[in-house]
């Protein structure tokens, strides 16, 4: 059975189906069948009019769960989102850009999903649907663990919300063993929020692939509060703040290098935020 609705009820009604699995660009759905056939029912959500496209609301941007990396790119939107915007030119190529959806990319779960740390930054929200209503949860929430998310079977992600609490310049770099078409070994997402008198307000910092769910740094963020937004603001990051990462050694990388490579770019992303 391959269904492909064209309006969201319609779409959370076919949710019933039992073992019904959702596909959106399939850019990670049919990799992963490997040599196997496609033998589950599918619910095809690329037709589904109100899923698709960014909107600005009183107290959210609204990406809607269809959105393809290529629309967020071709969107005008605040400092705050460059760092996601950077992501989305790093996710794959250009072809993968033009189907993949971000929603997609939070609901594959991979612990190198580009999308996660820029939108853990933003404190992004999940909207989840079903035929029970719609709930929100923390993006940090929603990811529970390697490819394993709070979404029940009977749900879909309608959209990823983002608070307009913040407008502040912010960075993404992502380090991989090549430069193009590259799963990441360490990436990270900073955004820095100025006071108006030349020092942080507030900073948000987020590092992927470096755990099986992509985590903020607290610590840091802590200590970077008060500081003053120039040229050497990266040294501050000290091995301490990188506590809550829990690096693995895999065919990528030994934990120790990911660690290193961590500090590294955190330090880079955070002097990407205060120059020009
Ligand atoms: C060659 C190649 C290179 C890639 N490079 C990168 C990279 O550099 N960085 C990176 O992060 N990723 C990369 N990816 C992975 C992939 O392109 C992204 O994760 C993409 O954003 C997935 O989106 P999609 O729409 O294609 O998801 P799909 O493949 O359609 O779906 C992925 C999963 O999410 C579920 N799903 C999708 N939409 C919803 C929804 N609305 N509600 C509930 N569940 C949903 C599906 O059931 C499935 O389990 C690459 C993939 C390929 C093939």
């Amino acid at each position: 059975m391959f269904l492909r609705p064209r309006g969201l009820r319609e779409a959370v009604e076919a949710l019933a189906t039992p073992g019904i699995q959702i596909l959106a660009g399939g850019t990670d759905f049919y990799p992963a069948l490997g040599d196997r056939h496609l033998s589950v029912p599918v619910l095809d959500l690329t037709a589904v009019r109100e899923l698709s496209g960014i909107r600005e609301e009183k107290d959210v941007f609204r990406i809607a769960a269809g959105t393809t990396w290529t629309e967020l790119l071709a969107t005008p939107l605040p400092r705050c989102f460059d760092a996601l915007k950077a992501a989305a030119r790093e996710v794959g190529s250009i072809q993968i850009q033009n189907r993949g959806t971000i929603a997609g990319n939070l609901c594959n779960a991979s612990p190198a999903a580009d999308g996660v740390p820029p939108l853990l930054a933003l404190d992004a929200e999940v909207e989840l649907m079903s035929r029970a209503g719609t709930r929100r949860l923390k993006l940090g929430d929603f990811i529970t663990g390697n490819r394993k998310t709070e979404r029940r079977p009977d749900e879909l992600v309608s959209a990823i919300l983002v608070p307009r609490t913040i407008e502040g310049p912010s960075a993404f770099l992502k380090l991989g063993a090549r430069r193009y078409l590259v799963i990441s070994i360490v990436m990270v997402a900073v955004i820095l929020e100025g006071d108006g008198k030349g020092r942080v307000a507030e900073a948000r910092i987020a590092v992927g692939s470096c755990s099986a769910v992509a985590c903020r740094l607290p610590g840091l963020e802590a200590a970077l509060r008060g500081a003053e937004m120039r040229p050497g603001i990266g040294e501050r990051v000290d091995t301490r703040h990188l506590e809550p990462l829990a690096p693995i050694d895999d065919i990528r990388a030994t934990a120790a290098y990911r660690r290193d490579a961590a500090r590294t770019l955190v330090a880079r992303a955070l002097e990407r935020c205060v120059v020009g």
